[in-house]
């Protein structure tokens, strides 16, 4: 008998358990015809905020959009250095070339796979011998675990740098007391449906301290103008958030913390019976994960992916390549220090299946599976 399948990130579950109130904010939205921006958008943005413990919440169209105001309002553009790992999502490299500027390319740490703070240093001594000028470093929260901001703001400190992190798939996650937004001079984040917080198309927001920092962020989301008749005083873009996106994330984040409290405990349970028999990944400690993913390291990571495929158990690849394995950045970026455990983590790693309302018995059977072709 064919097995049901286990996919590897589960929408359906939530979209029951919230049916009825998502359908009348949807309702609700539709009615009174107003679908961008609107009090939705600015009941959202509290609460991001509120739940970020930070100042501020700048909603926009997606994280990718996220990144590249952040960039902008930063005054990033040609000639500036922004070191980023090389092992990471491609719109954090992205948003850099967008933006103008020249990413330089950090290797991560192997077994959390966050950006190093001593490849970092190194490549930014680098960097110093040439033209570029080093001008902001963007940590990634792999994974949904938190970089290593005590370490890299220690570095960033000391060479002038700014510290934009990339909360794509971390948002609800935390390190040493803080949550993020709260690390560096501003976090982007993402709302895409598959990240632990996720709308029903695409969002984003900037979580930041500075108030001001937010006012010139909400302008730069309406094509750089303050308001409707004001003078454009800096080029922007159109990265204003839906509010129907707004009203299904307000329902949404009525579960959140709980969401986040049920994926902690997958991973614990995955860890548990994991550990030895394939390389688990490794929480920092004072850092609690989002587990965005849960994400394993195997020598022969294809065998892994398709004995998972043969019992129906959905997997994937987050990354197969580094950013410098790709055509388009091959040439715009710059690679001045060893990519060893970057290139390596491509190689082997695998994501299983993580989400909420993944049950005992589903991550039983991922388990047997994983532990089976893992000995053999
Ligand atoms: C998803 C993601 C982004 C981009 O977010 P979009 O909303 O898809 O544009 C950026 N960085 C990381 C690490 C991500 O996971």
């Amino acid at each position: 008998m064919a097995e049901t399948h286990i996919p590897l990130i589960d929408l359906r579950a939530q979209r029951e358990r919230l049916r009825p109130r998502v359908d009348r904010a949807i309702a609700r939205v539709l009615d009174r015809g107003q679908f961008v921006l609107g009090s939705e958008v600015e009941e959202l943005e509290e609460r991001l905020a509120a739940l970020a413990g930070v100042e501020a919440a700048v909603t926009c169209s997606s994280g990718t959009d996220a990144l590249l105001m952040v960039l902008l309002e930063a005054g990033i553009g040609p000639g500036d250095a922004v070191f980023v790992p090389a092992f990471t999502f491609i719109s954090t490299a992205g948003a850099v070339v967008l933006a103008g500027a020249t990413p330089v390319l950090v290797d991560i740490q192997p077994d959390t796979y966050l950006l190093d703070a001593a490849s970092l240093e190194r490549a930014v001594d680098a960097v110093r011998r040439t033209d570029l000028e080093a001008a902001a470093v963007i940590p990634v929260d792999l994974f949904g675990q938190p970089a290593d901001y005590e370490a890299i703001g220690a570095v960033a400190r000391e060479h002038g740098l700014l510290v934009l992190c990339d909360a794509g798939q971390s948002f609800g996650a935390g390190r040493d007391g803080r949550r993020v937004g709260g690390f560096g001079d501003a976090t982007a984040t993402s709302f895409f449906p598959t990240k632990p917080l996720g709308c029903y198309g695409d969002g984003g927001a900037v979580l930041t301290r500075d108030r001001e920092r937010a006012a010139r962020l909400r302008a730069l989301r309406v094509h750089g103008c303050p308001g409707e008749g004001d003078d454009c005083a800096r080029v922007g873009i159109n990265g204003r958030l839906d509010t129907l996106q707004a009203a299904v994330l307000l329902e949404k984040l009525a579960l959140f913390e709980e969401e986040l409290a049920a994926r902690r405990r997958v991973a614990q349970r995955y860890q548990k019976a994991l550990d030895g028999c394939v390389e688990t990944p490794r929480v920092a400690a004072g850092a609690e994960s989002a587990w965005a993913a849960y994400t394993v390291k195997h020598p022969d990571r294809d065998r892994l992916a398709r004995e998972l495929a043969q019992r129906s158990i959905g997997c994937r690849v987050y990354y197969p390549k580094p950013l410098h394995h790709h055509t388009a950045y091959r040439e715009r970026s710059v690679i001045a220090v060893d990519l060893g455990a970057s290139e390596s983590a491509a190689g082997r790693v695998l994501s299983l299946p993580m989400h909420p309302y993944l049950s005992a018995a589903e991550q039983d059977r991922v388990i047997e599976t994983v532990r089976a072709a893992g000995k053999g």
